[in-house]
């Protein structure tokens, strides 16, 4: 073990200590000019495995979000932030926590058990409940659903992808994917995908366009990728970020499954650190829960019409790649796919959405899994969403932002889906229809 990383575990041992985030805030560093990104991305460099990075939008006008505690944000006067101009995002994370109530109405303790009342809509809910309304709606919609199992994870929960159809589907008709919570503290992106489910189920025979969509596309839709992960944020420690699997270092646990899947594994943007919060796992594929996606995945890739994989926050809609700035064949389709589908969302929802490549928005990352999908199934559109807020809460938004939130992604998911199924047609421009090529999934 070198200094740096005895000085490093030193550190996390003491955060590790200490649960509570009374007194951190979260700072909000602004980019005005180039030398400001070059300055961050050294800074970003050298704190990564240590520090809590909320949000990343590495470019001229664009913001670093970061989590300090008093002890650290001594970090701003260093000489790489010197010239960056901060505001305070977040006054006191701990206090945040206290008062938005994360369990809705009635709620203000969380239950430290997986047992727990039934399921609402209108409030955060932990993992069994969620699974547990997994199984009600299949239920109660036998016709429709179909609840599939991808595995179980390090401790024992089910990976539970529900499978939604309408009657008059086609064999072998085209899917779709989306999945919520592979980022564990991301809680809104579990809660309103689950709301997605259940709109989609009650939508199916009483809106038509709902019902046509489901008669022509099969979803499958994982709404919490990572359980274990969102057990510990709920029980334990509500910033975690990871899943919960053991490492080299006994008191560092978690692999960041976002980094996990087989594609540059390793590369910018990940780390072979095991406390790190970006820690890409032993070796691709090490973990439950990007295998069970990456499995079930290949077995529908000759279907497979598009993947959306829905986190939080920042609201952009990110079209591939994300582990390099080289610019793929398909990207005019993207953007036009993205331009469409933010524009539903803002007429739907008023929220406004950006869209773009991710290494252009964002940052470089590497082991992700839409990236995986489009270079490894070969499926065309890939999308990471990146849901709200835009700071003001960060990853503790209130419950109330869920139904908006649900209404983001049926809005902005069904207007790709259906572009992406209609082809040349729905694309803007003449020249861009004649450059779409229309996928082949059938097989
Ligand atoms: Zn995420």
């Amino acid at each position: 073990m070198t200094v740096r990383e005895f000085l490093l575990h030193l550190l996390l041992l003491c955060q590790i200590v200490s649960t509570s985030y009374r007194g951190d805030k979260v700072y909000r560093l602004s980019l005005s000019t180039e030398v400001d990104v070059k300055d961050i991305l050294s800074f970003i460099t050298e704190t990564r495995d240590y520090l809590d990075y909320w949000q990343t939008e590495l470019h001229v006008g664009g913001h670093v979000d970061v989590r300090l505690s008093r002890q650290q944000d001594e970090l701003l006067s260093s000489h790489h932030l010197r010239n960056i101009s901060h505001t305070v995002q977040i006054e006191d994370v701990q206090k945040l926590l206290n008062k938005v109530s994360h369990y809705g109405r009635g709620r203000t303790k969380r239950s430290t058990s997986d047992d727990e009342a039934d399921y609402s809509y209108t409030r955060f809910n932990n993992p069994a409940a969620t699974h547990r309304e997994m199984y009600r709606l299949a239920a109660q919609y036998p016709n429709l659903t179909r609840l599939v199992g991808v595995g179980s994870t390090h401790q024992g929960r089910p990976l539970l992808v529900m499978e939604i159809v309408g009657l008059k589907k086609e064999r072998n008709c085209p899917m779709v994917w989306v999945d919520g919570g592979l980022h564990a503290r991301e809680w809104i992106t579990v809660a309103a995908t689950m709301l997605f489910i259940k709109k989609l189920l009650e939508g199916y025979g009483t809106d038509p366009y709902i019902t046509d969509m489901l008669d022509s596309t099969k979803f499958a839709i994982q709404p919490l990728a990572n359980p274990d992960g969102y057990a510990y944020s709920w029980n334990s420690e509500r910033l975690w970020r990871k899943n919960r699997s053991p490492t080299s270092v006994a008191w560092c646990k978690g692999v960041d499954l976002n980094r996990n899947f087989d594609i540059n594994f390793g590369g910018q943007g990940a780390s072979d650190f095991s406390c790190s919060e970006i820690y890409n796992g032993p070796n691709a594929f090490s973990e439950h829960e990007s295998k069970g996606i990456a499995r079930y995945l290949s077995s529908v890739r000759h279907k497979l019409l598009g993947y959306f994989s829905l986190h939080s926050y920042g609201q952009m809609w990110l079209t591939p790649l994300s582990y390099t700035r080289k610019k793929v064949t398909d990207r005019t389709e993207h953007l036009d796919v993205a331009h469409i589908a933010t524009r539903k969302i803002k007429e739907a929802t008023g929220q406004k959405y950006s869209y773009g490549p991710a290494t252009a928005l964002m940052y470089v990352t590497s082991g992700d899994s839409s990236d995986w999908v489009y270079s490894e199934l070969n499926c065309s559109h890939t999308y990471g969403i990146e849901l709200g807020d835009m700071g003001r809460y960060g990853f503790l938004l209130p419950p109330s932002h869920i139904r908006p939130t649900s209404n983001v992604i049926l809005s902005g998911v069904l207007a790709a889906v259906e572009v992406i199924a209609a082809g040349p047609d729905n694309l803007t421009t003449p020249r861009r229809q004649r450059k779409y090529k229309r996928r082949k999934w059938r097989n």
